[in-house]
């Protein structure tokens, strides 16, 4: 896996004062060998070929780089692009990742994983893998979310993993992971945990971002080949930030492309009701690393609000905090209601529904396509498809099946 001229995280996990392994004593050892294995595991050749022919012919990588001309024409100025993520097997980046880890997992000789959810989209993409494998599986999902993303809970019982609702807390995903955290205490000789973004503790963060940066390194040659130049800027949603990370990752090396992530502002930043912890939170620990958060003045975790299952989490991945504090990307946030125009508008101008995680990245080209020239080339991550969200968006536009 390449990195660039910052190469973190530093050997204790951080990057900068962001990250680390703020776990019990009892995770310290498997979070180590995890570690080991990866780092002996990521450079060799075998490896690196069981990982991308895996991506190219069980998800359908690369996935394409696509002009989207209605959306360029409505905004007037400049060019839009559509990285497909949504085209990958099971609808989303998450497989990525999953089909990364579960080859982990493999040479690890685990015979039991486990995984947390929000959306279900993760839920989907590690039992999709497991079942590959014929490996036994548990799924941790809030119990909101379970209410809320019932197809995919379905998916996930089809595929054969067990769906464990977790009714502690706001019974959304912060609290899911926590379940999973502990079942993996308890079991952490023969179970491997699926993370499913750039959270936890290290080596977490770098390992779900290496196996997404995937993206970036095909965009980088898209890029050259559909416009003769590098983007000058990517924008991509941010829940815990792997689709983001995923993508920017190759850049950060490449001064001239603005990297933007786009959080979840709920009903709006002003409000507190939402889930934008880097527009809107401060430093703190919580699953395992020190990244920005939404908490109180006590250090309690706040409640968050999000119309989209997978943004709605009090945190985000600790690289993401230090890009931000080091000037190299932009955080900013869309409300709810931006997110669902933006949504309809995709749907419609370009036949393509988005999740609606990847509108709130949609709606943010409103406010930049005004700032950028002409000439420019601006590239969407489309982090996944939506039909997942179609209840959601139906039981808001008040229609009844
Ligand atoms: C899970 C999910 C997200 C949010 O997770 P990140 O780790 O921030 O990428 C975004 N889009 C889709 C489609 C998802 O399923």
């Amino acid at each position: 896996m390449k990195s660039n001229k910052f190469n973190l995280p530093d050997n204790n996990g951080f990057f900068g004062e962001f990250g680390g392994k703020f776990v019990p004593e009892t995770l310290m050892y498997a979070l180590e060998e995890l570690e080991n294995t990866y780092n002996e595991l990521k450079d060799r050749e075998d490896f690196q070929k069981e990982f991308y022919s895996d991506l190219s012919n069980f998800v359908g990588r690369p996935s394409p780089l696509y002009f989207a001309e209605r959306l360029s024409n409505h905004y007037g100025s400049g060019s839009i692009w559509l990285k497909r993520e949504d085209l990958n097997h099971t609808g989303a980046h998450k497989i990525n990742n999953t089909v990364g880890q579960i080859l982990l997992a493999k040479h690890m000789g685990k015979k039991r994983i486990i995984a947390e959810t929000g959306a279900g989209q993760h839920g989907v993409a590690t039992a999709t893998v497991a079942a590959r494998l014929g490996l036994e599986c548990h799924i941790y999902m809030g119990a909101e979310d379970v209410k809320r993303q019932s197809l995919n809970v379905y998916r996930i019982k089809l595929l054969g993993a067990e769906v464990h609702a977790v009714d502690s807390g706001t019974a959304t995903l912060k609290d899911a992971l926590n379940e999973a955290l502990r079942d993996w205490v308890t079991n952490v000789d023969d179970t491997y945990y699926i993370i499913g973004s750039v959270t936890g503790p290290h080596p977490y963060p770098m390992i779900v971002r290496d196996f997404n940066s995937v993206v970036g390194q095909e965009l980088i040659h898209q890029s050259k080949d559909s416009f003769n130049s590098m983007p000058d800027a990517i924008v991509a949603c941010v829940g815990g930030g792997s689709n983001a990370m995923g993508i920017f990752y190759p850049f950060i090396d490449i001064p001239e492309t603005r990297l933007i992530g786009v959080e979840a502002g709920g009903n709006g930043i002003s409000t507190g009701e939402h889930a934008a912890p880097l527009n809107d939170g401060t430093p703190g620990v919580l699953h395992g690393a020190r990244s920005y958060l939404m908490q109180d003045e006590s250090g309690q975790i706040m409640d968050t609000k999000s119309v989209s299952a997978g943004l709605d989490y009090p945190g985000v991945g600790p690289e993401h905090s230090w890009l931000k504090d080091i000037g190299r990307a932009e955080y900013v946030a869309v409300n709810d209601d931006e997110a669902l125009k933006a949504f309809h508008e995709v749907t419609e101008l370009e036949g393509i529904m988005p999740a609606l995680e990847t509108a709130h990245a949609f709606a943010y080209l409103g406010p930049l396509m005004k700032e950028l020239p002409d000439t420019a080339n601006v590239v969407v991550n489309v982090s996944g498809r939506g039909d997942k969200d179609i209840n959601t968006v139906a039981e808001i536009d008040g229609i009844k099946f």
